[in-house]
């Protein structure tokens, strides 16, 4: 198994909510390290284009508000696995159903408030990585 990096946004509702530090311990405890972190409030623009793959659902546009309501964290994560092992970390989409232990299941308030974004695969994880790191910024 490689090291590998995914990317990972601590969401608005998480934010709000102080949980900045229980969700970064999830990450920790199951192994995973955070090698790059910064606060930051997305704009618009940012969010139309980070998340431009779902341009035409129909969520879109309620997904942009959320994600500029407030602050979010975004992070790199690096260990064993790191997309896969972060998404199983994450859990599902939807809270309803996402697994035990799961920071969704114990965080998310709803299936667009779910309190944190992860990469799908290796290939989005550099692309995700690089338009919000640069690479001095992250420190393995
Ligand atoms: P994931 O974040 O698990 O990769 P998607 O990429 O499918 O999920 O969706 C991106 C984000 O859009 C979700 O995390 C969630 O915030 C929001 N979202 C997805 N599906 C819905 C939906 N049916 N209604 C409202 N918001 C949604
Ligand atoms: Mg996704």
């Amino acid at each position: 198994m490689a090291i590998e990096r995914t990317f990972s946004i601590l969401k608005p509702d998480a934010t709000r909510r102080n949980l900045t530090g229980k969700i970064n311990a999830k990450f920790e405890e199951a192994g995973l390290r955070i090698v790059a972190q910064r606060r930051i409030q997305m704009t618009t623009a940012m969010a139309e284009s980070f998340y431009g793959v779902h341009r035409e659902r129909g969520f879109f546009r309620d997904l942009v508000t959320f994600m500029t309501s407030g602050p979010v964290v975004v992070q790199v994560l690096e260990g064993e696995n790191a997309v896969l092992a972060n998404r199983e970390i994450m859990g599902a989409t939807n809270p309803a159903n996402a697994a035990p232990g799961t920071i969704r299941k114990e965080f998310a308030e709803s299936i667009e408030a779910n309190s944190v974004h992860g990469s799908d695969s290796p290939e989005n994880a550099a692309i995700e990585i690089a338009y919000f790191f640069a690479g001095c910024d992250i420190t393995g």
